[in-house]
């Protein structure tokens, strides 16, 4: 199997006065085209520093990252900036979705972003909104859908250009416990549907258990 993530010695420590704290001491980690992976571990383990670093937000690491066959770590600003637009899609444990926009739209403008012709992007966002059971909810705005519904827009969003890779940092974690566990099948049906690999953080063992693989973090390295 083609590999769309290899980690390998991933470093990253904060500084804070005297005090050096190693939050990832050695990451080796590997994910392969369309698989599911959770990335397990209580708060304040350093899922999100691994997700911002995986997703190239964040600089300030030593160690290999390797996208898509690409090593990407000391890549220019622009190439990261390209493969974020290219090849990975983003779900955040808060919506971050446009206020003013409709769900519709909220999927369609990074279409629009990324080159596509309006009516595919309409076509696809439709689809997408379709699946995760929002087609009647085209014309809401965030602030009139439910908790719910916000997070599936904000799924739909991450796969509209067709990520090879989601990063999705506790996707759940603001849902009450039925719903996060419905959003997460209805999310993890949709990945697998369009061929994605996806990183999910989670300091839920049980919805983890629910994907191919589970990665646990623990004192700064995998186990
Ligand atoms: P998690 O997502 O698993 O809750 P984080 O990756 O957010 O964990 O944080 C891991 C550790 O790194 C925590 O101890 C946190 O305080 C520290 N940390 C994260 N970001 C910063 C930062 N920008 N500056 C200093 N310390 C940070
Ligand atoms: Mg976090």
């Amino acid at each position: 199997m083609s590999k769309i993530v290899e980690i390998s010695d991933l470093r990253r420590e904060f500084v804070q006065g005297d005090v050096t704290i190693e939050v990832l001491r050695g990451i080796n980690l590997s994910v392969g085209d369309g698989e599911l992976v959770a990335l397990l571990g209580p708060s304040g383990s350093g899922k999100s520093t691994l997700l911002q670093a995986i997703g190239l937000l964040e600089g300030g690491f030593e160690g290999s990252i390797r996208l898509d066959n690409e090593e990407v770590s000391a890549s220019s600003v622009d190439r990261q900036t390209e493969i974020r637009r290219e090849k990975l899609g983003f779900v955040y444990q808060f919506h971050h979705l446009l206020p003013d926009f409709d769900a519709l739209e909220n999927v369609v403008l990074p279409q629009l972003i990324a080159d596509a012709a309006p009516d595919q992007a309409e076509d696809r966002a439709k689809h997408l909104l379709g699946k995760l059971g929002l087609a009647e909810r085209l014309h809401h705005r965030p602030a009139k859908l439910s908790g719910g519904e916000q997070q599936r827009v904000a799924v739909a969003r991450a796969l509209a250009n067709r990520p090879k890779l989601v990063l999705a940092d506790e996707p759940t974690g603001n849902l009450d416990e039925h719903t996060a566990d419905i959003v997460l099948g209805e999310f993890m049906e949709l990945v697998r549907g369009e061929g994605s690999a996806a990183i999910v953080a989670t300091h839920n063992e049980r919805l983890a258990a629910k994907m191919d693989r589970v990665f646990r973090l623990h004192e700064g390295v995998l186990t």
